[in-house]
């Protein structure tokens, strides 16, 4: 049997929706992204969803509308992809890296206390909804002892926040659904994400005046977008230019994908979970894997991918299990080589890995397995089966 460790999903309304692009005459941005953003604004329960054409595109876009530049430090985990990082560079802001906590793969608002504590320049910090699993964003009326959500460390070092939700579409905690607790939130439908749109993002937010700044970046700096200007019959042909924007719009071809896409979340979110919740209960026996601590209620996880730490007393180490697992037919994966050892990182920033004891120890140990929708129980079983072949007792 071959289990990838990807597959994407396009079963829905993709190909009549592109249909009616394609017959539109119109394939860049115009009717079908604007549907797109009101329907995935409704979605999370946010003002302003703004479509572009990744999620790095977003993230940066995020950090210039709250006025990041040049001397400014941003602080990102460490455990994550490098667009959480690079978008700082790109607008000559510097980074601070921290640790997370080695059982979620979260930030934590303690974690971030205390670095703050150390870096009280830090301008922004870059939550990470690592897995689909959502920061504690909010303190704990419940459980006080829980202390300040993420939102009130950074509110009280006055901070702001832009989240990182490239893994966090559909998710909710503590009531709320992600794209609706900070300044700015930042999603991925680049191909093997939730939903994809083949390669798009958006940026989702409260703030009118964010929103408009965002609007206008994201193409060219013109102070209104190409569509109005042609739909719009008593629109003049003059508009302006206020600031040297990008090109990240996303294209109507593009949204066409992702409302369709969108239909299917939640479905697609329950078919994940079903999946996830197979794996765990079949590897409960198997002690040499131990999956990630799970903070929330199964429900309101968006569960992107599924993440086990192969425990030190294994027969194999992480690093010899892929292969052998890949001689199986299984996909795995490993998330993520962290940020401070990167060479781009590890030199700018001259990072020690003992900064960040539970990164390290996470990053050596942590692997993925296939978790798409359309994985069956049988392929599940085979992968849990396989490894318990490789690293059962008996
Ligand atoms: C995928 C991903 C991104 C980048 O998304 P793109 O849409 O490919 O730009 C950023 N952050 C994290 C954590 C990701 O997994």
């Amino acid at each position: 049997m071959k289990v990838p460790f990807s597959r994407v999903d396009c079963d829905g309304n993709e190909l009549e929706y592109i249909g009616q692009v394609l017959r539109s005459g119109w394939l860049t941005t115009a009717g079908k992204a604007r549907e797109f953003e009101a329907r995935f604004a409704e979605v999370i329960g946010s003002k302003h969803a703004l479509a572009v054409n990744s999620c790095t595109a977003a993230l940066h876009l995020a950090l210039e509308a709250i006025g990041i530049g040049p001397g400014d430090r941003v602080m990102v985990p460490t455990l994550t992809f490098t667009a959480t990082a690079e978008v700082a560079r790109y607008l000559g802001a510097d980074l601070v890296l921290c640790d997370i906590d080695g059982r979620t793969g979260l930030m934590t608002p303690a974690i971030v206390d205390r670095a703050l504590a150390e870096h009280s320049d830090v301008k922004a910090v870059l939550p990470v909804h690592y897995a689909g699993q959502a920061v504690r964003m909010l303190d704990d009326a419940d459980d006080p002892e829980q202390g300040e959500g993420l939102l009130s460390v950074c509110r009280r070092w006055g901070v702001k926040v832009v989240e990182d939700a490239a893994h966090a579409f559909p998710a909710r905690r503590q009531g709320r659904t992600v794209g609706s607790f900070g300044d700015l939130t930042c999603f991925s439908f680049y191909a093997n994400k939730t939903i994809t749109t083949g390669e798009g993002g958006m940026v989702a937010t409260e703030d009118e005046d964010l929103a408009a700044r965002i609007r206008v970046m994201r193409l060219h700096g013109i102070d209104r977008d190409v569509w109005t200007r042609y739909t719009n019959p008593n629109a003049s042909w003059e508009y302006d230019v206020i600031a040297p924007g990008y090109k990240y719009n996303m294209p109507d071809l593009n949204a066409a994908i992702g409302l369709a896409q969108l239909e299917r979340a939640e479905a697609m979110r329950q078919s994940r979970q079903n999946a996830v919740l197979r794996y765990r209960d079949r590897l409960q026996s198997l002690d040499a894997i131990q999956p990630l601590a799970l903070e929330i209620d199964p429900d309101d996880h968006a569960w992107h991918i599924f993440v086990v730490r192969v425990q030190p007393h294994a027969r194999f180490s992480r690093n010899d299990l892929i292969p052998l697992l890949n001689e199986q037919g299984v996909g795995a994966s490993v998330h993520y080589k962290p940020l401070h050892r990167m060479t781009y990182y590890r030199n700018r920033y001259q990072l020690q890995p003992d900064r960040f004891p539970q990164a390290e120890q996470f990053w050596n140990s942590c692997l993925a397995l296939p978790l798409y929708p359309s994985i069956t129980d049988e392929e599940i079983d085979w992968v849990c089966q396989t490894l318990e072949t490789l690293l059962g007792e008996s």
